[in-house]
Order: C-alpha cells, then sequence, then structure tokens
C-alpha cells in the first residue's frame, strides 16, 4: 500500500484566485518547556469539530498569548476530556471552526496552509461515497464565499511514522515536550511496517504534513487540477 504526502498544487500557476483569513474560536496558549527551554506553539494540531462552550473558563482559551508551562497544563487539562480518542495536543492547538472573511473562487480542495485541508460539498459527497476514514468535516464560517455550498475543514488525527532511517537522524526527543532540536530532514519516507490505518491523517513527528491513502487521493485529484497534488512517501525520496 502507499500513502502520499498532500501538498498545495496552485504555485504552479492557476486560475484560482481565492483567499481566506480566518482563526480558531478557541486555542491553547503557546509556552516555553521548563526542560528544553524550547518556545512552543505549534499550529497543525487543530480540531475545529471540539467546542469548548461548555467549559466554564471557556474565556481563558479565546486570547492567543504566552503562559508559564504549569498554567498550559492546566489549559490542556480542561480540554482532554472533549478529545476524539487519538487526538494530541500541542502548545498553538485550536478548536471550533474557522471564522473569518474569504474572496475569490476557491479550487475544490484547498491548502492555502499546507496544514489546514479544506473541501468543497462536492468533494466532501465524493469522500463520503468512497467511505474514507479518519476526516471529520467541519463546516467553515468564512464571509464572503462564492460557494453558497460552503466549505469544510477536515479534522484530523496523527497516525504513521517516520521510516526509522530517517527518524535516527534527527536526535532524541525531549522527555518533557517532545521536541526534537534537529531540523526536519530533507529526505524523508514512511515506516511501510506502521502506516497509518485511515485514509486521512497527520504525521505524528510533524503534524503540519497530511497523509493520504492511495484511495484518498483518488478522490481527492480526481479531475484535472483540484488544488492538490500527491507526493509518494511510501519510498526512500528526497523533498519535493
Ligand atoms: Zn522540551
Amino acid at each position: 500500500m502507499k500513502f502520499f504526502w498532500l501538498r498545495s498544487s496552485l504555485s504552479q500557476g492557476t486560475r484560482w484566485s481565492g483567499s481566506y483569513e480566518a482563526s480558531y474560536r478557541w486555542g491553547l496558549p503557546g509556552a516555553q518547556c521548563p526542560t528544553c527551554r524550547a518556545e512552543l506553539g505549534g499550529v497543525a494540531l487543530n480540531y475545529p469539530n471540539v467546542s469548548l462552550s461548555e467549559l466554564q473558563n471557556e474565556r481563558e482559551y479565546r486570547e492567543a498569548r504566552p503562559v508559564p508551562w504549569e498554567e498550559y497544563l492546566r489549559l490542556r487539562e480542561g480540554v482532554l476530556p472533549l478529545l476524539p480518542v487519538g487526538a494530541r495536543l500541542e502548545p498553538g492547538s485550536c478548536f471550533g471552526p474557522l471564522r473569518g472573511r474569504a474572496r475569490g473562487v476557491f479550487p475544490p480542495v484547498v491548502m492555502q496552509d499546507p496544514w489546514t485541508l479544506l473541501v468543497a460539498r462536492p468533494v466532501l459527497q465524493a469522500m463520503e461515497q468512497a467511505r474514507l476514514s479518519g476526516a471529520v468535516p467541519v463546516r467553515v464560517d468564512l464571509k464572503g464565499l462564492k460557494d453558497p455550498e460552503g466549505l469544510y475543514e477536515l479534522q484530523l488525527l496523527p497516525q504513521g511514522k517516520l521510516a526509522s532511517d530517517c527518524a535516527s537522524r534527527r536526535g532524541p526527543s525531549c522527555a518533557t515536550c517532545g521536541s526534537v532540536e534537529d531540523l526536519w530532514p530533507d529526505e524523508w519516507w514512511l515506516d511501510t511496517d506502521a502506516l497509518p490505518t485511515i485514509d486521512l491523517c497527520r504525521l505524528p513527528s510533524n503534524p503540519a504534513i497530511i497523509l493520504a491513502s492511495e484511495r484518498a487521493v483518488a478522490v481527492l485529484t480526481t479531475e484535472g487540477d483540484t488544488g492538490v497534488r500527491a507526493v509518494d512517501v511510501t519510498e526512500p525520496r528526497t523533498a519535493a
């Protein structure tokens, strides 16, 4: 079985003009790890289908700001019971649907940020027909969106792992926060003995990377330039 890294195809010249500015309603603050001193604040581990509205202290999650580590742990603790099984959090993780403004015409599959995957309704219907697993669609709240049927962000879980050859070149990870000091390797591929069991997910060691099965790629790239391209990451390879 093959797995692919989903990337935007739009840098190669495009008829799609769409762009958006948006943010999530709630988020975990950034924090400094007390062990390795890394300033932590990820962008990718977001859960748009998780609402914090029932939390008594939901206001504490509204403002993005750096906080002491203990404070981060306390706020993280409050969110854990609301998460789907298999979810992982990091400082900067966000919750609730994307809200903001959009303009222009969007492709069927939107990866304005490489770590955020939006699909138009017809793509979502094709995904449901193909019974793709792993993605929970959440309608985005973007003013100015031309398509009345809207766009849906796919909430994804982390699964799969780097091949041990690539992982060993990254050095040890911090026992407290899991950070790895080394930069992401130029060449990387997946451990084929531990491939994801779902069709769409994030790579746990770099959640900004969205992975798709062959079946998922077939749906997402079905007609011409849908907005994404798929890079095979089941073989040793160099970065695209
Ligand atoms: Zn650390």
